[in-house]
């Protein structure tokens, strides 16, 4: 099959548009009207008072990790222009360069971000007022419980790219690019569990991940679908399916040296102190039988993973 031309994306990408979608960030009208998760949080956005700026005002282009302080006290998520470079290439050389060459614009992680602006929401007054947390790990898993949300927001939009097209552009607005044996992991996961209880699963797996546990063991593994899955056939089901597990499993993919750069980092700039493993001892499974922080959010948040009907 011959690879589209770069012309093809950009006239899918002018006649996408739409007027909650981005002009001038390559496929986010397009994703917006061909992807109900990314639909879903963009509306979700807007309405929370959120809005997009090109101006880089938080060092966003050098540092992203350091930008989302600034990001949520200013309520505006910075994006790269990255289409009138393309349409400039296009006009100079016309139908010469395919979509392989769109790759190598800067992407977007508007999703990412609005993402964590949506979960700030929830987060921002809850108190995590449990006896089994340090203060330090109180506000170290607040930080947690945000970046499991923005993880799994971009893993489940996913699933509704079914085409090189939706794919493509996919790639260039998010940091989680699957590749088709995990998509087909998350689609056979998603057909037993339906679209909140694989949120639900996702979710506490990338909670696992960010608190830098590795896998869990089995016994671990069937009592967090225990927690999860109410109806005991389907939670049997679960527990029986490879796909459940790998899915289950793919958080832990991303490797353990880049997680704790980076979450030792954002810990420090956020005024976190101590030994990191030991602040993000977090006894997760405890904290879901205790308490019902985790459960409360999964359950404020399950409507964004629906699709609504046309
Ligand atoms: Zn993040």
């Amino acid at each position: 099959m011959l690879a589209p031309k770069l012309q093809q994306f950009l006239k899918l990408h002018d006649e996408s548009e739409a007027s909650h979608g981005i002009k001038n960030s390559l496929g986010d009208s397009f994703l917006y009207r061909h992807n109900y998760i990314f639909k879903n949080i963009r509306d979700c956005f807007f309405k929370l008072g959120f809005t997009f700026t090109d101006k880089d005002f938080c060092h966003y282009t050098v540092m992203p990790y350091a930008s989302l302080k600034s990001i949520l006290k200013e309520k505006k998520v910075p994006y790269f222009d990255n289409v009138t470079v393309l349409k400039e290439i296009e006009q100079q050389y016309p139908r010469k360069f395919n979509c392989h060459d769109i790759v190598k614009v800067k992407p977007n992680y508007i999703l990412h971000e609005s993402s964590h602006c949506i979960v700030e929401s929830f987060l921002k007054d809850l108190q995590l007022s449990t006896n089994q947390l340090s203060t330090e790990s109180q506000k170290a898993f607040k930080l947690v419980m945000a970046e499991a949300f923005a993880n799994t927001v971009e893993s489940l939009a996913n699933l509704p790219n079914d085409t090189v097209e939706k794919r493509l552009f996919f790639e260039l607005n998010s940091y989680a690019i699957h590749t088709k044996k995990v998509n087909q992991n998350i689609q056979q996961t998603y057909d037993l569990l339906g679209p909140t209880l694989i949120f639900h699963l996702v979710y506490v797996s990338y909670l696992f991940s960010n608190c830098l546990f590795p896998e869990p063991n089995t016994k671990v593994y069937q009592t967090i679908l225990e927690l999860l899955i109410p109806d005991v056939s389907v939670r049997k089901k679960a527990f029986d399916s490879q796909a459940v597990r790998k899915t289950f499993n793919h958080a832990f993919e991303l490797s353990q040296d880049f997680r704790i750069q980076t979450t030792s980092f954002y810990l420090a700039y956020s005024g976190i102190n101590g030994d990191l493993f030991k602040v993000l001892q977090v006894d997760i499974v405890e904290l879901m039988k205790k308490t019902l922080f985790i459960q409360n959010l999964l359950k404020y948040f399950d409507f964004l993973f629906i699709q609504k009907n046309q």
